[in-house]
């Protein structure tokens, strides 16, 4: 699942980037309003992550902007400025969430899975498609009601993207660029073949269907 980070702050971006690929999250970073706002036109993100003073100007204007667009998916805004009025004018624009700078890791954390869930509809506390939970912070999954089991990474990553976007048929391509950053070019199509059967072994044959020439679809509903 991929997201989108603007901010200037080389070393929070930095920190933020490691924290949030060590969560299964592949990020997108950008330090100016103009190189986001290309970023958001021509990529898919799940969500986006805004600081709000930025060299080329506010992250609040670029927020109105993506709204007034098509730009609907969550948006959290991250800034130093702690006023009651920041916060305000932030979700008056368009923002679904606010964090103040310095926070915890684990409030960020927090705040992402909630505003990723509310996007697909779950209110309890696990992502649940056709009979599997994705426990999206422990980075394990149960299917069925069985016990809790944990995935490797890449598992878990795509796993969760397909869970996030179910009954739609995904290419090997999209698949692999929601999987590996981009100077990761040594992966190979072929991987995408070796972890959906992976997960099959794990969560059942049915679960992922193949569409010859397409791609794969993770159904939301087995038909046994
Ligand atoms: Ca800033």
């Amino acid at each position: 699942m991929k997201l989108l980070l603007l901010e200037d702050d080389d070393l929070l971006a930095e920190s933020l980037a490691e924290l949030l690929e060590d969560n299964g999250y592949r990020l997108d970073v950008s330090s100016n309003l103009n190189d986001a706002q290309a970023f958001m036109a021509t990529e898919q993100y799940a969500l986006a992550i805004l600081d709000l003073g930025l060299p080329d100007g506010s992250g609040v204007d670029l927020l109105k902007r993506w709204r007034k667009g098509q730009v609907d998916i969550p948006i959290l805004i991250l800034t130093a400025r702690d006023t009651w009025e920041d916060k305000v004018v932030g979700l008056r624009s368009g923002a679904d969430d606010y964090l103040t700078k310095p926070f915890h890791e684990a409030e960020l954390l927090a705040r992402l899975h909630a505003l990723l869930r509310r996007r697909q509809g779950a209110s309890h506390g696990y992502l649940q498609v056709s009979g599997i939970q994705l426990d999206e912070e422990a980075q394990r999954v149960c299917c069925d009601g069985e016990q809790w089991a944990s995935l490797t990474a890449t598992e878990f990553r795509l796993l969760r993207y397909l869970m996030h976007h179910p009954d739609r048929v995904h290419s090997k391509a999209q698949l692999l660029d929601q999987l590996y950053a981009l100077e990761q070019d040594a992966a190979a199509p072929n991987l995408v073949e070796v972890y959906i059967a992976r997960l099959r072994r794990r969560l059942g044959k049915d679960l992922i269907q193949t569409r010859r020439g397409q791609g794969y679809l993770l159904v939301s509903h087995r038909s046994s």
